[in-house]
């Protein structure tokens, strides 16, 4: 169903008055969690200002340490309908378990599948009977044939709204926290009609290289970026070495749209 063969032209994926998979890029900005209606609502303000259209922020956290930092979970989602009500920003968050699915989408105009639940059937499933937005994230070690099969199972229960998005896999490079497959991006272009996006900041992890590889992402065809940025990065309680401040990230925004315009 996701093929190009079956349907030749670009998906357009509807978030409230947004087209993604259009002529205009995207970009999805905000902290890897929600952390205080202070963080989330400064941080919305920021981003919206220097051109992202959607707000991103984790409320419920799959961390790889059971000891770490898990999120405001239900306060989380809250806040992020607040940050939302205040700017106008349209909110994504990752959905991590079927037990809070529904918590998730009466407060999200995205939901994210996050990179270790690409394979989860049931969670698949379990979105697919839903009607909202997905954005859905390649798994750490899943090719991009795995990834299609995901959002195959999606698509095939009926919600058609999938955006894809490269967010970086695991080689045997250890200076960066993942290898950003630029490949991927041609390829999934070429392969489905789904829009593509790309996740630089989980991609390479290392906050200063970021900015480069939003540029990348959108010189190789990416429809739209989700990026992390934090008011304060090296207090953040989860991502900081990989989140841009807010004004390396209105920097990164002027280049990245002045590359979308060439293009
Ligand atoms: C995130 O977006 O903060 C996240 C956990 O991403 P991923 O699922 O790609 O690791
Ligand atoms: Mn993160």
């Amino acid at each position: 169903l996701v093929s190009r063969e079956v349907k030749p032209d670009d998906s357009i994926v509807r978030v409230g008055h947004l087209n993604i998979g259009g002529p205009a890029i995207h970009v999805i900005a905000g902290p890897c969690s929600v952390e205080s209606r202070e963080q989330i609502v400064s941080t919305a303000h920021a981003v919206k200002k220097a051109g992202a259209t959607m707000l991103r922020g984790g409320a419920f956290k799959p961390r790889t340490s059971p000891y770490e930092f898990q999120g405001l979970k239900g306060d989380g989602l809250a806040l992020l309908a607040e940050a939302r009500k205040e700017t106008g920003l349209l909110v994504t968050t990752e959905v991590k378990d079927t037990a809070t699915l529904a918590a998730v989408v009466e407060h999200t105009d995205i939901l994210q599948v996050g990179a270790r639940n690409m394979q989860n059937f049931s969670l698949l499933e379990a979105v697919g009977e839903t009607r909202k937005p997905v954005l859905l994230k390649r798994g750490i070690s899943a090719t991009i044939k795995e990834l299609l099969m995901a959002a195959e199972y999606i698509v095939s229960r009926g919600n058609t709204q999938v955006i894809l998005c490269e967010r970086g896999i695991r080689t045997f490079e250890n200076m960066t926290r993942n290898t950003l497959d630029l490949n991927a991006i041609p390829m999934l272009k070429g392969l489905t009609h789904l829009p593509v996006f790309v996740d630089p900041s989980h991609g390479i992890g290392v906050r200063k290289a970021v900015p480069a590889m939003m540029r990348a992402a959108i010189a190789a065809g990416a429809d739209g970026i989700i990026v992390e940025v934090h008011p304060d990065p090296p207090r953040a309680k989860s991502d900081g070495f990989q989140s841009l401040d807010f004004s390396e990230f209105e920097k990164a925004m002027g280049e990245v749209s002045a590359i979308a315009k060439a293009m």
